[in-house]
């Protein structure tokens, strides 16, 4: 090996306190999840490119920039999921559930964009998310928002987290829009970006998201979605707002949200935090009420959002919320003799539901001191003849115990 193997460039190791902070936002997540009815769903890591990338009309960065697509060996376009929303849906039409609706889905795990690797950002990165399927319902937005917002407060990272929220409408709303953002941009083209010139023919709600300076300035100006809602739109999006309220999530409205991706109408929403620079968007998501039936599936009104798994830990890491190392007892035989006897006595504490461990070697003196480096919170001493003494390493009390007692011991 000529030079030192390296991660690929935008993907990370976890391990130790990172790996404990990252099974803390998946686990904590999928338990609130649960309290709302969501049921996990494991998509494919890669599905067929045509999953992600649905026609020419696709005009969000994701699609046509970032995504991992590749020939394999049977001469098939795939994709490395960028996102699960889409795999969802086309999980949803697969197994026939279009005739079982409502449906909640949560998932967490990997997906790939080939970006700019920094600070909370990279090419693997992780995302937990909700979907609810098949509710136009207004309601439906705000509880899958509660849910993010009970997820974020659980893990103990909302103090410095808002959300904030917008519409972007029905159809009939947006094609208005579109025409007064065309007019407004067209009569200032000669100072967008390259790539915002691009939007402004193929989608010109784009050029809202768009992450370049003298784009941003523009964008500034802008007219707003406000004044083009069809009283159909205003009065969804009002309802969101009501209920939002009643399930006391506490909010910002943003008229500037439009999402990342193409696929969204009426509620736009992110939580989002100024603790972590330019990477300032924990969680983001909306309603996508035609995408299912880009899927081959019906119309199937749906909402949700997906959450960056990094950027929640390192606000928990920032928070003081990473959680501790387990601490084990550590079984310490006295003298080779002990050693037999000693793992009938680790086994019964595991058996306990005890963390447990006994080194491979080392005379007593070893043994304590390695305990002590593990963070040990007891020691159990095992004599030749079998019999245990509890050393409780914090309070350095020690009683004679009864293997049986073990159990009792937790
Ligand atoms: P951004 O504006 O930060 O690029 P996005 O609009 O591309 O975000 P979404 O597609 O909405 O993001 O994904 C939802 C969430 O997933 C984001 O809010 C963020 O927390 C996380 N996320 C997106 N891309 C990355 C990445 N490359 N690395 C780490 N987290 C990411
Ligand atoms: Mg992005």
């Amino acid at each position: 090996m000529s030079s030192k193997l390296q991660p690929a460039r935008g993907t990370r190791d976890m391990i130790g306190a990172d790996a404990r902070r990252h099974n803390a936002v998946a686990d904590t997540a999928r338990r609130i999840a649960g309290l709302y009815g969501f049921e996990e769903w494991f998509t494919p890591i890669f599905e067929d490119t045509r999953v992600f990338s649905r026609g020419l009309g696709d005009t969000s960065d994701v699609v046509a920039k970032e995504m991992y697509s590749f020939e394999d060996r049977g001469g098939e376009s795939l994709t490395l999921r960028p996102e699960n929303t889409a795999g969802v849906c086309r999980a949803l039409v697969t197994n026939g559930l279009t005739q079982s609706l409502p449906q909640k889905a949560f998932y967490a795990g990997p997906m790939f964009r080939y970006e700019r690797p920094q600070k909370g950002r990279y090419r693997q990165f992780h995302q937990i998310g909700c979907e609810i399927l098949g509710a136009a319902e207004p309601l439906a937005d705000a509880e899958v928002i509660a849910a993010g917002w009970q997820i974020i407060q659980s893990l103990g990272i909302a103090e410095g987290v808002v959300l904030e929220i917008n519409t972007l409408g029905d159809a009939e709303s947006r094609d208005a829009y579109r025409a007064a953002l065309v007019a407004y941009f067209s009569a200032h083209a000669e100072q967008l970006s390259a790539d915002s010139k691009t939007r402004l023919e193929k989608n010109p709600l784009r050029i809202l998201d768009s992450k370049d300076a003298a784009d941003r300035a523009l964008v500034e100006g802008a007219p707003l979605i406000t004044a083009h809602l069809t009283a159909g739109a205003a009065a969804h999006y009002a309802a969101v707002l009501r209920y939002l309220q009643g399930f006391g999530v506490p909010l910002r409205e943003n008229p500037r949200i439009v999402r990342g991706l193409d696929y969204y109408s009426h509620t736009a929403f992110e939580f989002v935090t100024d603790r972590l620079g330019a990477q300032g968007t924990v969680m983001a998501g909306g309603r996508y009420d035609g995408l299912v039936e880009e899927m081959g599936g019906p119309p199937t009104p749906s909402v949700g959002w997906a959450a960056g798994m990094e950027r929640l830990a390192l606000l928990m890491e920032d928070a003081g919320r990473t959680p501790a190392a387990a601490r084990p007892v550590a079984v310490v035989p006295m003298g080779d003799a002990a050693e037999t006897p000693a793992l009938a006595a680790l086994q019964a504490l595991r058996a306990a539901g005890t963390h447990a461990e006994m080194a491979y070697r080392g005379n007593l003196k070893r043994r304590l001191e390695r305990a002590n480096k593990q963070n040990a919170r007891a020691a159990l001493l095992v004599a030749e003849d079998g019999g245990l003494q509890w050393k409780d390493l914090d309070a350095g009390t020690q009683v004679a115990v009864s293997l049986a007692g073990l159990a009792g011991l937790q």
